[in-house]
């Protein structure tokens, strides 16, 4: 009696520990998402814990669309400040490139730390806007270089490395 109430016990804690750790990822994004992983493997950025803090990885059709200016992605947040959602709009699914680009964007201000865009209209994955997306898209492996080698949380990690080497150099020189 005692042994399966213990058994009932271990039960719930699982699945109530999966159930606090399911994000919602649409099949859409789920191919770009785990490309944009592969690249975070690659250069050494942890991705795994963030990527279950959200609750959703999504398409939705409750952003600003408009011929003059339309939200084709974003990070929506909780009370707290604290990122919730990325969202992308459902008109990306036109056109399988700008997808791409603005998933990685999405993605990029999300896992990458990328607060700001870094300029307005320069060609770049994290660009306000971007008026070719093929361009970015032709010179794809380049792009994608430098989003990760010039994200905040890539630098942050090298002055962290590098601090890190200092002392150690300090201490073998005492
Ligand atoms: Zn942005």
């Amino acid at each position: 009696m005692k042994k399966s109430f213990v058994t009932l016990f271990g039960l719930f804690c699982v699945t109530f520990t999966i159930a606090q750790n399911n994000v919602k990822i649409d099949g859409r994004l789920k191919p770009l998402l785990d490309n944009f992983f592969e690249y975070c493997k690659e250069y050494n950025i942890e991705y795994y814990d963030k990527l279950f803090e959200l609750k959703n990885i999504d398409i939705v059709d409750t952003l600003t669309v408009s011929p003059e200016v339309s939200t084709l992605g974003m990070l929506t947040r909780d009370k707290d400040n604290k990122v919730e959602n990325i969202v992308i709009n459902w008109m990306v699914l036109l056109d399988q490139e700008i997808l791409k680009v603005v998933a990685f964007h999405e993605f990029a201000h999300y896992f990458l730390e990328y607060e700001k865009h870094i300029c307005d209209d320069c060609g770049q994955i994290m660009a306000v806007v971007n008026s070719s997306y093929f361009d970015i898209v032709k010179d794809w492996d380049n792009q994608v270089k430098k989003l990760f080698m010039d994200s905040p949380i890539y630098k942050k990690r090298k002055t962290v490395a590098s601090i890190n080497q200092h002392s150690r150099q300090n201490y073998l020189a005492n």
